[in-house]
């Protein structure tokens, strides 16, 4: 029989080792701009059209190529960087498999344009998926100047999968941060559809962070610095107060190289412990320096998990190193937050007589009448509620006089100065500042307050884009809030949408945002605040069961704006929120398809009792 095998052509190898490389215009954006510092680049201009997808474009002022190595570096295994099997062990570049050039002119249009300090005249080189279209002499500056076009133009599977251009672009940017926080030395800048989105000076780390967070970064930045044989570490934390719901400022970078590891991430979450805010994330810009002999970087193609000799060792330096800053600077408390009692309901040792709290009470006073206008949104819909389908007929069995327990509830609910209940009988219990109980007919049902109030607010904007009412509050002092690049992208693409919710905001300077008009109905009356959870939100795409952009943003800000955990309701919110939510098309869940109401079975508490 006939032998089968057969060598690949190159042009192939090149496009299946591509399918490791590049997977989206940000990968490419990370091999070009390494390549650029190793190149010894003091200036690296990066310029995006499409979130990549059109065009991704480099320049550099570094060492540039000569004529044959124009050619050479779009072979698969050409590079510079390594002579023998030993540099493998001692690598202080970022690249070194020289492999990332020969992908990348694998799956796209490439056009080089290289020139050395010694040579008069550059070389240009146009490749397309693998074959050199051209090489001729060309008049250009020292450096290197790669532009790749049409990225996956001959791999329409892969560009099919390609996400939206602000999408694409949030990866850009995240890549292009990495590499300017690791070389705070040299200078970049990064540009996107003509919009310069930074321009970042060569300065020290610090000024680096600032340049690319925001001013109001620096005022949390705690240093940090060790130096121990295993490893050195350096670098900034951010204090607890500023830690933030999405993550993404979040650093480690080893040697110059940033670094991925879940591990080390644990060691200093854990320095943390219990300073921070639920589900918040503090800031870290981490350095390691370690001896590379010490370390692997080839794990992984793209070289972003690094393996240690002695991560354990390194996790207890790490751990400490944080803790020691954070206590530096007092910000770790005295107390200790666990001894403090889990209980919601105040504890009173026995037999200690009660005194009450000797506040004077107005009578007349109803926190409803004199609150901002936003809460009057709350409200809004109340006359849609009167017509509502008859939920009460839930309630058909409720006792008519207050009972003894009822009586000892609604004591506590004036102690928490709650004011009184608009009724006499309570009809709400609050549980964990989460679940509202209440009485019905077949037993007790239990809402989740929360996701009760998105339900509600998400049916509310619907209703309202349909029927273009006016939702929002002008705001008498629009505040003005600085973004990161990628955060105000997010913001100013779905600013349309917005608008029609209420939320109108535009774009006074470059990368802030004025919130102009609030959602009325939103019970987070900071504007700051609501874009901080809207985005987070959005960075989840915990909106993305909709296709359909209107139900996304709806989706999104109704969770954004809805009535947190954790705040206690007086018996009219209760009444509100439970009335509102059974006004509602569909009470029983939240758009996104989650549990709001459970009811427990009269049968079944009666069985928990034999
Ligand atoms: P690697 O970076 O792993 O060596 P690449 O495919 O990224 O592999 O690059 C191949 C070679 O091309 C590099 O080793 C380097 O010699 C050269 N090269 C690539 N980009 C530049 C640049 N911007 N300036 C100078 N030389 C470059
Ligand atoms: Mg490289």
């Amino acid at each position: 029989m006939a032998d089968v095998i057969q060598l690949l052509p190159d042009s192939i190898a090149n496009q299946i080792a591509a399918g490791e490389v590049v997977q989206r215009p940000a990968s490419v954006v990370k091999e070009l701009l390494e390549n650029s510092v190793d190149a010894g680049a003091k200036n690296i201009n990066l310029i995006v059209t499409d979130g990549g997808k059109t065009l991704i474009q480099v320049i550099d002022d570094g060492t540039g190529m000569s004529e044959t190595d124009a050619r050479l570096c779009f072979e698969r295994h050409a590079t510079s960087k390594i002579h023998d099997a030993s540099d493998l062990f001692n690598i202080r570049t970022m690249g070194f498999r020289g492999e990332a050039l020969a992908s990348i002119a694998a799956v796209a249009e490439v056009e080089l344009r290289t020139r050395r300090v010694v040579d008069e005249v550059g070389t240009e080189v146009c490749i397309l998926g693998s074959e050199v279209q051209r090489q001729q002499p060309i008049a250009c500056p020292t450096g290197t100047q790669i532009a790749v076009k049409n990225l996956f133009y001959n791999v329409p599977a892969r560009r099919k999968f390609l996400k939206s251009d602000s999408v694409e672009l949030k990866h850009i940017i995240s890549e292009f941060q990495r590499i300017a926080l690791a070389f705070p030395e040299i200078a970049f800048s990064l540009s996107h559809n003509g919009n310069e989105l930074y321009r970042l000076q060569p300065s020290g780390l610090k000024q680096r962070i600032v340049g690319l967070f925001g001013k109001s970064i620096n005022q949390h930045l705690v240093d940090l610095s060790t130096k121990t044989s295993v490893v050195t570490i350096g670098g900034y934390v951010g204090k607890p107060e500023g830690a933030k719901k999405t993550a993404g400022e979040q650093f480690f970078f080893v040697n110059g190289r940033f670094m991925k590891n879940p591990f080390l991430h644990k060691a200093v979450m854990n320095a943390y412990n219990r300073l921070l805010p639920p589900d918040t994330y503090p800031a870290y810009f981490i350095y390691f320096d370690i001896d590379p002999q010490t370390i692997d970087v080839n794990i992984h193609p793209t070289k972003t998990e690094i393996k240690f000799e002695d991560e354990r060792m390194i996790w207890q330096i790490l751990h400490a190193v944080v803790r020691e800053s954070l206590g530096k600077f007092a910000i770790v408390p005295p107390i200790d937050f666990e001894s403090a009692p889990g209980f919601d309901i105040p504890y009173l040792p026995k037999n200690a007589p009660v005194t009450f709290p000797s506040i004077d009470v107005d009578p007349t006073y109803n926190p409803f009448d004199n609150e901002k206008p936003a809460s009057s949104g709350f409200q809004a819909h109340r006359s849609n509620m009167e017509s509502a389908t008859g939920w009460e007929k839930l309630f058909d069995e409720l006792p008519a006089e207050p009972n003894p327990i009822q009586t000892h509830i609604e004591t506590f609910e004036s102690m928490g100065m709650q004011g009184p209940a608009p009724e006499n009988i309570v009809r709400f219990y609050q549980l964990k500042g989460r679940f509202i109980l209440t009485n019905v007919k077949s037993g007790l049902m239990i809402i989740d307050q929360k996701r009760a109030h998105e339900r509600i607010l998400y049916e509310q904007y619907l209703a309202g884009m349909e029927t273009s009412v006016n939702m929002g509050q002008r705001e008498l002092y629009p505040q003005t809030i600085e973004l990161s690049p990628a955060d105000f992208e997010l913001m100013m693409s779905n600013a349309q949408e917005l608008s029609k919710l209420g939320m109108e905001i535009s774009n006074p300077n470059h990368n802030t945002i004025s919130i102009n008009s609030m959602p009325v109905s939103s019970t987070v009356t900071d504007p700051a605040r609501l874009v901080e959870n809207l985005l987070a939100i959005m960075h989840e795409n915990q909106a993305l069961p909709f296709d359909d952009a209107r139900h996304r943003i709806a989706l999104s800000l109704a969770k954004a704006s809805a009535i947190g955990y954790n705040k206690t309701l007086s018996q009219f919110e209760m009444q509100e929120t439970v009335d509102k939510l059974f006004a509602c098309r569909e009470p029983n869940l939240t758009p996104d398809n989650k549990k709001i109401i459970v009811i427990i079975d009269v049968a079944e508490i009666e069985k928990r009792f034999r």
